[in-house]
């Protein structure tokens, strides 16, 4: 099943949880995956894993909250390869405050890496993705932007902040055969959420249809759908992977 063979994939945040299982899912499939973050010894390890099971991939190390270095990065993997077929923006973070004690520092830092990114790297890719007729772009966003959290409305906001974006560029840019779909993750088990106590994991999976937290596999999974052939007629959705949290 290397239905990704020949294609290229650029991946946000590929340097551990949501991004790392990605980045592997989409080398497994055939693709060529250029595997983006700021550390590079933590991208190593993911290059280690895609290699162990005899995939392709490379690294990219830039901040996506520089518009400079993330359009030089966009611009010299498809100068490598030749072209750029799938974007994922996975690179994400969280500063949660109540917004009483919300320090600007904070807002700022979640716009500038959630929803400032996606612009700074989607931008040059999508120019590239437009004159070769095709590309498949998936932003990562969470059931958060669609329901609402107490402590996060700084990244409940970047995240509903996405899924406009991506209805809107699903309209323009769909004529030139580029589709671009949001996945809204619910609690998944990764470094963003390694700090619950079990108090309140327990009542999480509570609040959860299917009774576990989810992987970063799981998510991998729907990404891997919308980008490949099972995705071709897709655009302009949420695809909500949270186990029941968000219905
Ligand atoms: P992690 O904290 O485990 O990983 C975040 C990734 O984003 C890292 O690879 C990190 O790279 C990268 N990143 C963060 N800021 C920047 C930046 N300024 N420039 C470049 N890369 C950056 O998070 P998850 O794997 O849990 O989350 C991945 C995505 O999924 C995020 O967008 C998150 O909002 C979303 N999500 C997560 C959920 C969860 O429950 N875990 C639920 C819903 C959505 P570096 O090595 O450079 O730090």
């Amino acid at each position: 099943m290397r239905e990704l063979e020949e294609r290229v994939a650029l991946v946000t945040g590929a340097s551990r949880g949501i991004g790392r299982a990605i980045a592997v899912k989409l080398a497994a499939l055939g693709g060529v995956v250029v595997c983006a973050g700021r550390d590079e010894t933590a991208l190593g390890e993911t290059l280690r894993l895609i290699e162990g099971q005899g995939g392709s991939a490379e690294p990219a190390v830039f901040d996506v909250t520089d518009a400079e270095g993330a359009a030089a990065a966009v611009k010299e993997a498809q100068g490598r390869h030749g072209r750029l077929d799938i974007l994922v923006n996975n690179a994400g973070l969280t500063r949660d405050q109540i917004l009483v004690r919300m320090k600007p520092g904070d807002w700022r830092a979640v716009m500038a890496a959630d929803l400032d990114g996606v612009f700074h790297v989607t931008q040059p890719a999508a120019k590239i993705m437009m004159r070769q007729r095709f590309g498949r772009i998936v932003n990562i966003s969470s059931v958060i932007g669609l329901m609402g959290n107490p402590g996060q409305a700084n990244y409940a906001a970047a995240k509903a902040a996405l899924i406009g974006f991506t209805k809107s560029l699903a309209r323009e840019l769909g004529s030139r055969n580029i589709t671009v779909n949001a996945v809204a993750p619910g609690y998944i088990e990764t470094a963003m959420t390694g700090s619950l106590s079990d108090e309140q994991r327990e009542a999480l999976i509570k609040a959860l249809a299917i009774p576990r937290l989810g992987t970063p596999e799981d998510v991998a999974e729907a990404v891997a759908f919308l980008v490949g052939p099972g995705g071709s007629y897709i655009t302009g959705t949420v695809l909500n992977v949270s186990g029941g949290l968000y219905i």
